[in-house]
């Protein structure tokens, strides 16, 4: 019994030393990432469930490293989280965005919103206030286009500076959304101190509609929209993979919509081409 309790210890720091290992690998790739030019923005786009029509796309953050290849961002953005690397490359993320919106509108489409994932020590330690006016400043955007998407991780930073500078983004016009709703430990009651117009419905209560012996979802992606309508916010569903689950929404009052049923996130260079191939 010694030994395997031996072996078994040995086989588990072996185990964390690849955990050790691959973290270090992602935190030295990382800081080359801006440098060399391996990061991209992908966009998925995000649809009115009324009409159809395309309201805006969410910027999602790629990276293609050179010695490790693609990355997903739930393995690397941890990681520029815990190093403060979120910092530049947020800015980088916020100024390629408004940079996409000005080339929208070149093409023509000039009311198409771009949502940005923010995180948490971004506002804390960043400058993000300051960064957003700037950048929407120098491409001359009106700050609506721009929507932050925010999650309630931000509520449980205690000081309150994250929800003075919210506030000071929502004076200034920009949109916020509270992402991953329902996912978090927050009380409903933070939900009123917050200047959000969106809410986004997490991907886990989609995933489970519309089976109809599902009552216990149905009851609270219905309850969360009736209570989100009732507080003047708007719904996005995310994850939305099926027709079943887009008419699900549809008919409980959802406002948007977004999904692979509807696209996947498309790298920047051919979203002109997506927007008008798309069928209604
Ligand atoms: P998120 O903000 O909740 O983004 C939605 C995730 O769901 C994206 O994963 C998207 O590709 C994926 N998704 C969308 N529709 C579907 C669907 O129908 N089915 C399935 N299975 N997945 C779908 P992604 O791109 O891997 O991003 C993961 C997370 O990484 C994001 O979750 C967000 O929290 C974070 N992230 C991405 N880009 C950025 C960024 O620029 N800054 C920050 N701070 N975080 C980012
Ligand atoms: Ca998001
Ligand atoms: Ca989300
Ligand atoms: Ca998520």
């Amino acid at each position: 019994a010694k030994e395997s309790g031996k072996n078994s210890f040995c086989l588990f720091d072996s185990f964390m030393e690849a955990v050790v290992m691959e973290r270090l690998a992602i935190e030295s790739g990382l800081r080359q990432a801006l440098v060399n030019n391996e990061l991209a923005l992908h966009y998925q786009p995000i649809i009115n469930l009324a009409d159809n029509q395309v309201t805006g796309f969410e910027a999602l953050l790629r990276w293609n490293s050179k010695d490790l290849g693609s990355v997903p961002p739930l393995k690397f953005i941890p990681v520029a989280e815990s190093t403060g690397m979120i910092i530049p490359i947020g800015e980088w993320v916020i100024r390629q965005a408004c940079g996409f919106i000005k080339k929208l509108h070149e093409a023509g489409y000039a009311d198409l919103k771009i949502a940005v994932n923010i995180s948490v020590n971004q506002l804390v330690v960043g400058n993000v206030i300051e960064n957003v006016k700037e950048t929407l400043q120098e491409f001359q955007l009106e700050p609506w286009l721009l929507e932050l998407e925010i999650t309630e991780s931000i509520l449980m930073e205690s000081s309150g500076t994250s929800l003075k500078q919210l506030d000071e983004l929502a004076t200034m016009g920009v949109s916020l959304a509270l992402d991953d709703f329902g996912t978090g430990y927050s009380s409903l009651t933070y939900l009123r101190q917050l200047p959000i117009c969106t809410l986004k419905l997490d991907k886990t209560f989609v995933d489970n509609l519309p089976q109809v012996n599902n009552t216990a979802t149905r009851a609270i992606v219905e309850g969360i929209i009736t209570m989100a309508h009732k507080l003047g916010l708007i719904v996005v569903a995310e994850g939305v993979e099926t027709g079943e689950q887009l008419s699900y929404l549809y008919h409980h009052s959802c406002d948007f919509a977004q999904g692979y049923y509807i696209s996947r996130p498309i790298p920047e260079n051919e979203v002109n081409v997506w927007l008008i191939n798309r069928k209604f």
